[in-house]
């Protein structure tokens, strides 16, 4: 049983965090000729507008990305490296709004930013179990080269390696509405760990005042799996209060250097969100 809708959350300080490192990584992923294959397994609906009565519901967006959305004029032409990235990536959201470029109205969604990267060569499937969310996705405007599942996405992951092209990268994003979605997330891992040696895999993960992303942690150290480093953005220290307080990503394969960029970005971040934001990064398990 499918409950969660993406659409209620869609641009909150998750999306930032998730997005802004996957747009670092295609950025780097690009500076190579060599063809890649992208599969998202959770795409979700793919574009949100801000102002669904969902989306207007809990307005999470608000701590999210509309923070870093009024500070746009300032990071976007900023060529400190860094911060650029920041700038750029706001750049493109701004492109995102179409012809409403000075408002923001609309938020996209992991399809969106993995199409942008897309060229000729490369391809993008898009998978999605719920049949909504499905339907919604199916409606989206995008390139030839990208297809889309719908059906289970570690399922179809799995079915899919080894894929055709020299490269491989990866997003899981689960809704982790079942705590056994945790363990599913290290099964495969392990298995794409095995079946794509080179992967760049991004999983994301919530950090919660239970912990129970450490049993994603936990599970893919054991497995045996290297070369895995953690991203942790915090909204406000963990309270009493249920509810995610972090935003967690896991990187299997993260490309030489951008551990630096990702973090000095998102230094930047955490600045935009607000006093009890922070943001730290880590090798979990080094090569
Ligand atoms: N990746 C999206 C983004 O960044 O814009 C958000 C994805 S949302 C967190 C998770 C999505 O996974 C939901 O749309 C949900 O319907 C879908 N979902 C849940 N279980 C799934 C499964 N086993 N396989 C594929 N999609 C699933």
């Amino acid at each position: 049983m499918l409950s969660y809708q993406h659409v209620y959350h869609a641009g909150n300080f998750a999306d930032v965090h998730k997005h802004l490192i996957m747009f670092i990584i295609l950025r780097n992923l690009l500076r190579k000729k060599s063809p890649v294959t992208y599969i998202d397994t959770h795409a979700g609906r793919g574009f949100y507008s801000l102002s669904e009565p969902e989306s207007q519901k809990l307005k999470e967006y608000k701590k999210g990305v509309l923070p870093l959305w009024r500070e746009r004029a300032a990071l976007i032409g900023n060529e400190r490296s860094d911060e650029g990235l920041l700038g750029e990536w706001l750049g493109e959201l701004s492109r995102a709004q179409g012809v409403s470029a000075k408002q923001l109205t609309h938020y996209p969604g992991s399809p969106w930013w993995l199409s942008q990267a897309l060229r000729h060569e490369d391809r993008l499937h898009l998978f999605e179990l719920h049949p909504g969310e499905q339907q919604y996705l199916e409606a989206q405007v995008l390139p030839s080269n990208v297809r889309r599942h719908h059906g289970d996405g570690l399922a179809g992951l799995q079915r899919m390696l080894p894929v055709t092209t020299p490269r491989l990268c990866v997003l899981i994003d689960p809704s982790y509405e079942r705590k056994q979605d945790y363990a599913e997330v290290v099964e495969t891992l392990t298995f794409v760990s095995r079946k794509a040696r080179h992967a760049v895999v991004m999983v994301w993960y919530p950090l919660l005042p239970t912990g129970q992303h450490q049993l994603l942690l936990d599970g893919v150290k054991q497995a045996g799996l290297r070369k895995l480093w953690c991203s942790e953005l915090k909204l406000h220290t963990p309270g009493q209060e249920h509810g995610m307080y972090g935003s967690g990503l896991l990187l299997l394969n993260l490309p030489w250097g951008l551990d630096r960029q990702i973090e000095n970005a998102m230094q930047r971040v955490a600045v935009c969100l607000g006093n009890e934001a922070g943001h730290r990064e880590y090798w979990w398990v080094e090569e």
